[in-house]
């Protein structure tokens, strides 16, 4: 029997979550799911000084709207837990330690003014400073000095931190899952600094000693983390447990297609780049969110799946169960997905139009209380008229409120195209035609009415248009006969009077 998946999404609670990590999320769920795996949510706070209050419940709000639920994390079957690495602090040490038992790592003593200054010198020399094995033994560190200098230093309590002694001179091949073969020469990388002078450990070990702790077999992440993919693997080969396998995502494109997506994008075209809105708790700045925007997850999920992922189909609208079954690693992208604003509201209009009409209606009816609209119009009846217009539920206030409130206004383009000479007359005329018809069901007033302008020998336009134009304040809306119908023979006949009057 093969091992049973495990994936992991494990972000950093450094501020809201961007919806390319959200993407990151959802394939690892995907996955997880294709497969009868498990999706672990690891909170990675090691690093303190980014925390940013909020942000962690933001993540896990955002998982939750669009309904990629984790099946082992913080507060949920803490089989493997803690899921948050500050919880989990004690832990990092003894690895570390391990490490340099084995010869893999070492303490290094140089002090950060130390360093700065190697680094300005090599600045000047039009050089990059790394610290690996070509340096290392001119360094202050434990492989420079003997034993008893080490021991010495530690017991002084001089800051130390512990790095990785990458191997010299070998040639990695690592396989990632979506990019295929990559060989890197080890020679070229430095030696990170695993565990830091203030106990905490670095990204790079805690997120190693987890993964292989929490038993995942398959890596999932961002693009950003292919630079560290040699490092983890020979972290795993120093401890001499198994890797998983690693896919590396790619960005999310700008619409123009050249540079990574960023909220100042979002900002600046106008569409939300975060699941969530998110007010920045030390500026109070508000980034839009695709939820208060009034996209429904369901579209999220959807657009964000096809972001860097084809079914090989022509397939566009996918259900989550759909996504589950189709996904499959081999078919994500290697280049990069431009983003493309339009598209979304693409698929947020493909999902409004699958919405029941009771459903939409009792969202409209809130959006009309909130703007001090009661009725008692039948709203599934004007739901169903209204939608195929609509991409956002708000639209439909735009696109109906004509039902609710009589046009005071009305738009000059459109009363010079229609209301002409003799127009007023044969509005006048047309209410008397209305003022006769007994079944005033949107059905018979259009065959009265149609009979009526057929007798009069006249174009359909020169009474439709009109009409339209009284009843709805402009030239837009869905049949003029099913709009009069819905507005009751009194209310139409109303509406024309006041054109009448006022055109
Ligand atoms: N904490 C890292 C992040 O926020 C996780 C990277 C990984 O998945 O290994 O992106």
């Amino acid at each position: 029997m093969s091992t049973p998946v495990r994936v992991r999404f494990a972000p950093s609670p450094t501020g809201p979550l961007h919806i390319g990590g959200l993407r990151t999320a959802l394939y690892n769920y995907l996955f997880a799911k294709k497969h009868n795996g498990t999706f672990v949510l690891r909170i990675e706070d090691t690093d303190q000084t980014r925390f940013v209050e909020g942000a962690e419940n933001y993540i896990r709000e955002a998982l939750d709207w669009c309904g990629i639920s984790y099946d082992e994390g913080p507060g949920k079957n803490e089989k493997f837990g803690p899921y948050k690495q500050s919880e989990r602090k004690s832990l990092y040490k003894q690895y570390a330690d391990k490490l340099i038992a084995k010869g893999n790592a070492y303490y290094a003593f140089d002090t950060s003014d130390k360093l700065d200054s190697h680094r300005k010198d090599h600045e000047a020399k039009g050089k990059t400073f790394i610290y690996n094995w070509h340096n290392r033994l001119k360094l202050k560190n434990s492989l420079s000095l003997s034993a008893e200098e080490t021991q010495a230093k530690i017991e002084a309590g001089d800051p130390y931190v512990i790095r990785f002694k990458t191997p010299e001179g070998k040639t990695l091949e690592m396989h990632d899952e979506i990019r295929g073969t990559i060989t890197i020469d080890t020679n070229v990388l430095d030696d990170k600094v695993l565990f830091k002078s203030d106990g905490m450990p670095t990204y790079h070990l805690a997120n190693i000693v987890d993964d292989h702790l929490m038993e995942i077999t398959h890596v999932i992440r961002g693009e950003e983390w292919l630079p560290s993919m040699a490092l983890h693997i020979l972290l795993y080969k120093a401890f001499e447990w198994q890797a998983p396998k690693f896919a590396h995502l790619s960005l999310l494109l700008k619409p123009v297609g050249k540079g990574k997506l960023s909220k100042r994008d979002g900002d600046k075209l106008g569409f939300p780049v975060f699941p969530l809105n998110w007010t920045d708790p030390k500026t109070n700045e508000v980034s839009s969110g695709y939820r208060e925007a009034g996209f429904y997850p369901e579209t999220v999920v959807n657009f964000l799946a096809l972001l860097g992922w084809n079914p090989g189909t022509e397939q566009e609208i996918f259900s989550l169960s759909e996504l589950i079954e189709a996904f499959d690693l081999k078919r994500v992208n290697k280049s990069g997905a431009k983003f493309d604003p339009e598209k979304n509201k693409w698929f947020q209009q493909q999902y409004l139009q699958q919405q029941n009409d009771v459903d939409l209606a009792k969202a409209f009816e809130s959006i009309l209380t909130n703007k001090g609209i009661t009725t008692s119009l039948p709203l599934e009846k004007i739901v169903s008229m209204l939608k195929e217009r609509a991409i956002f539920p708000a639209d439909l206030y735009d696109l109906g409120k004509f039902f609710f409130e009589a046009p005071t206004t009305y738009d000059p383009k459109a009363a010079k195209k229609t209301w002409k000479e003799g127009t007023a007359e044969l509005m006048q005329e047309l209410v008397e035609k209305i003022k006769t018809i007994t079944d005033f069901s949107a059905a018979n007033a259009t065959t009265e009415i149609k009979a009526w302008i057929t007798s009069k020998e006249i174009g359909f336009g020169k009474v439709m248009m009109p009409l339209r134009l009284a009843l709805v304040g402009s030239l837009m809306g869905p049949d003029v006969y099913e709009i009069a119908a819905m507005l009751g023979q009194n209310e139409t006949i109303n509406r024309l009077e006041n054109a009448i009057k006022n055109l």
